[in-house]
């Protein structure tokens, strides 16, 4: 059997090429009949009663055929009204004078991943924009304020806050960005659960001891993951932090954590404001807040729990929430522990 195909070829031989190659590819007579088609093509439900499934992808056939050139587009297909529609990119050629050729490129995963980032970029230049142009306002009012001491301390004062959320905001746009870009593999290491939440719960002592919340801690050593240490302070510092700052002053805020089928299950849990049932889905998305004023005012960004959310991803676990507005919230982060095999004595090691 000859290893090369030729591209002015038989359409069966063509299809066989491309299913070689693993691709979409559909061979057309003169009439829009499809002469043979790829496994794949048949997968992606282009082809139907021999004929192409959609009228789209034949007036494409027409528009190649006439222009007497290789075109490529993309196209939008439903395989029915009831299956969502799905994104190709579509590359017609002729075979031969009667034959011409589709190969058939599926975008849709693509296009999301790609819609996906615009969005992010376009939420990051918006979010960005308040703190710049309130930094920029308030540095022309301490200009003209500058015979008035209290003033100037005042917009100071103001201006302090917003370049420090400016850097909180900037700080996390970039570890979302590298969670979303599955830049862990480098930094994977056994990772004791204990370090981590004495940890997150350090950065947290201030602002809890500013709002005289005690925070109670309830986790034994020795219970490891496999994971990134950095990235799951950060996790757990947000849903702490989240818990200080969604709370009354004189409150608690509870942290420990279950080990549930080779699960670790850590809670934080407050008798904060609580979260309506409606938006509980809605608040683990980049930039979502329930209350944006508040948030705004106690210096949240709204990316806190999708950095939560995509830490649990990453890590092999999940995020919930149970909360009821007034009584406050329970965040349960799950991550698959590291069960060591050679560790008779049960001592951890580091
Ligand atoms: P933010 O920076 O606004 O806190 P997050 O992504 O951390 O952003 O949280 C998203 C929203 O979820 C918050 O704006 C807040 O409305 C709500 N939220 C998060 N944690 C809690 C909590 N423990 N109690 C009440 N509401 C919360």
């Amino acid at each position: 059997m000859p290893n090369t195909v030729a591209i002015k070829t038989s359409p069966e031989d063509a299809v066989a090429f491309l299913e070689v190659l693993a691709v979409a590819g559909v061979v057309l007579d003169r009439l829009n009949n499809v002469m043979a088609n790829t496994e794949l093509a048949d997968e992606m439900g282009l082809v139907e009663y021999g004929r192409l499934a959609s009228e789209e992808l034949t007036d494409f056939a027409a528009r190649a055929r006439n222009s007497g050139e290789t075109l490529t587009e993309e196209i939008s297909f439903a395989r029915n009204l009831r299956t969502a529609k799905i994104e190709l990119s579509v590359r017609a050629t002729a075979l031969d004078d009667s034959h011409l050729i589709l190969v058939v490129e599926d975008r849709t995963e693509a296009k999301r991943l790609e819609d996906t980032r615009r969005d992010f970029i376009e939420n990051i230049s918006h979010e960005l924009k308040t703190p710049i142009s309130s930094i920029s306002l308030l540095s022309e009012a301490i200009q003209v304020a500058v015979d008035n001491p209290e003033q100037v301390k005042k917009f100071a004062k103001n201006l302090q806050r917003e370049s420090k959320r400016l850097g909180s905001l900037v700080k996390e746009i970039i570890q979302l960005s590298r969670i979303q870009g599955g830049d862990l593999a480098a930094s994977v290491e056994p990772v004791d659960l204990s370090t981590v939440i004495s940890e997150a719960t350090d950065l947290n002592q201030f602002q809890a001891d500013s709002k005289n919340i005690k925070l109670t801690v309830n986790v034994p050593e020795g219970l490891v993951v496999l994971g990134d240490a950095e990235l799951l302070t950060m996790a757990m510092k947000n849903l702490i932090e989240n818990a200080i700052v969604y709370s009354n002053e004189d409150t608690q805020v509870g942290i420990g954590i279950r080990e549930v089928d080779n699960f670790a299950e850590i809670t934080v849990t407050d008798n904060g404001l609580g979260i309506p049932l409606d938006q509980q889905e809605r608040i683990f998305e980049r930039f979502y807040r329930v209350d944006p004023s508040r948030s705004r005012a106690t210096g949240g960004t709204g990316l806190g729990l999708s950095i939560v959310k995509h830490a649990a991803i990453n890590h092999g676990g999940d995020i919930n929430v149970f909360s009821r507005v007034g009584l406050g919230s329970t965040f349960t982060l799950r991550l698959p522990l590291l069960i060591e095999t050679d560790n008779s004595s049960g001592e951890e090691q580091k």
